[in-house]
């Protein structure tokens, strides 16, 4: 062969690898079969590299066992988990009942997406209980979708009794999980028949990866979920996977310490003068904190607080004056952040009256110590601007 050839065909990947405590990281569109006959064997092995390799396969393999799944399928992000999940299940002439509270922008996808290819779309509010739910479906209702807590607002739903209901009348239900992160509810041993997540926050938890994931037990729904990830034809990187499997080495790890500093931070709040409420659930008496004590063996670091009702401008002086906290949309991350949620709130079908600006904060892995002078020098801002 002339050396042309020759680089071309060389360096290829030594068999067997060696074994490290990873997958490796394969890369790879084109798979190479072992001979003619096993080309169009796409039952029984990998034929190409979409379908995903070595990466894929361990991350898909970690995540049915957080979730007790049967079949997990990766987007490559979590609304495209949450987007395609749904066009797996719905087809024109369907009709899906969807969260108020859910968010934003799987309400925009429902919005255009799913009513321009004739499914109806009608929200429902979060304290809707399950004979209430049963009361809106009607005939064409197909899929149920919740997102418990909302990630602005902490309403908890009470997913089993939903679930039950939904599925003795033939009706699926989806949801958003991602506050849990899969690990602090587990949505398929409620009875939810799609439990989908944004790995992008916890999962990923380094505020640098996209991916989403839909984890099923019920075999027609596996091969609806796969099926639709092959027609529309989502891929994700061996690298990125690589990454999330990292990433869920340390949830637990990680999620005890969100949660506590998160406790700790929230249960200062409380007792400050500035704040009206705190919607955290593990503070007593707060909104969902039964339902969460009953469904759920811990929170994240997610959660939200008022502040006493002032100017926009007190708010943003609250905000501006943060230097541990980030100002910056998602969560999951080491890192904290905030943001005022109140300009989000407006595209819901019932706004919700909060009794003053809404502030969401992620506690990330930092000290709580300094995370709470953070918020004295905000509060300190926020009463020197009000
Ligand atoms: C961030 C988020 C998503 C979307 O995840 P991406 O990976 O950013 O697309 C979905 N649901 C909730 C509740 C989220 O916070």
């Amino acid at each position: 062969m002339t050396e042309e050839t020759r680089l071309i065909h060389s360096g290829q990947a030594q068999t067997p690898l060696a074994r490290t405590v990873g997958p490796p990281i394969q890369r790879g569109s084109t798979v190479l079969l072992p001979n003619a006959a096993a080309l169009y064997d796409h039952e029984s092995q990998v034929t190409y590299g979409r379908q995903g390799l070595a990466a894929q396969s361990a991350l898909i393999s970690a995540l049915a066992e957080l979730e007790q799944a049967a079949g997990v399928t990766l987007y490559p992000s979590g609304l495209a988990a949450l987007t395609g999940a749904m066009l797996a299940v719905l087809k024109a002439g369907d009709e899906v009942l969807v969260v108020d509270t859910i968010y934003k922008p799987t309400r925009r996808f429902c919005d255009t997406v799913l009513r321009r290819f004739g499914v109806g779309v009608r929200y429902y509010r979060a304290s809707l209980d399950a004979d209430g739910l049963m009361a809106a479906c009607g005939p064409a209702t197909r899929l149920i979708v919740l997102e418990s807590p909302g990630s602005l607002s902490f309403e908890f739903q009470d997913v089993p009794a939903i679930a039950a209901a939904a599925r003795a009348r033939g009706v699926l239900t989806l949801i958003d999980n991602t506050w849990a992160a899969g690990l602090l509810f587990k949505p398929l041993d409620h009875g939810v028949d799609i439990s989908v997540q944004a790995l992008t926050k916890y999962v990923g938890g380094h505020s640098d990866v996209f991916m989403g994931s839909a984890a099923v037990r019920e075999p027609s729904l596996v091969r609806a979920l796969d099926d639709g990830v092959l027609n529309i034809g989502w891929a994700v990187s061996p690298d990125d996977a690589y990454q999330m499997l990292r990433g869920l080495r340390t949830l637990a790890t990680r999620m005890t310490r969100h949660d506590a500093s998160g406790r700790q931070v929230a249960a200062w709040l409380a007792k400050r003068d500035e704040v009206g409420q705190v919607l955290h659930p593990a503070l007593p008496g707060a909104p969902g904190a039964e339902i969460w004590r009953r469904d759920y063996s811990g929170a994240c670091g997610l959660f939200a607080f008022t502040l006493n009702p002032a100017s926009a401008a007190a708010t943003a002086a609250f905000l501006d004056a943060l230097t541990v906290f980030g100002l910056g949309f998602s969560w999951g991350g080491f890192e904290s952040l905030a943001i005022d949620c109140d300009p989000q709130l407006s595209g819901r079908s019932a706004r919700g009256d909060y009794g003053g600006p809404l502030i969401r904060l992620h506690i990330g892995l930092e000290d709580p110590v300094d995370l709470i002078a953070d918020l004295e020098g905000g509060f300190a801002a926020w009463g020197a601007a009000t």
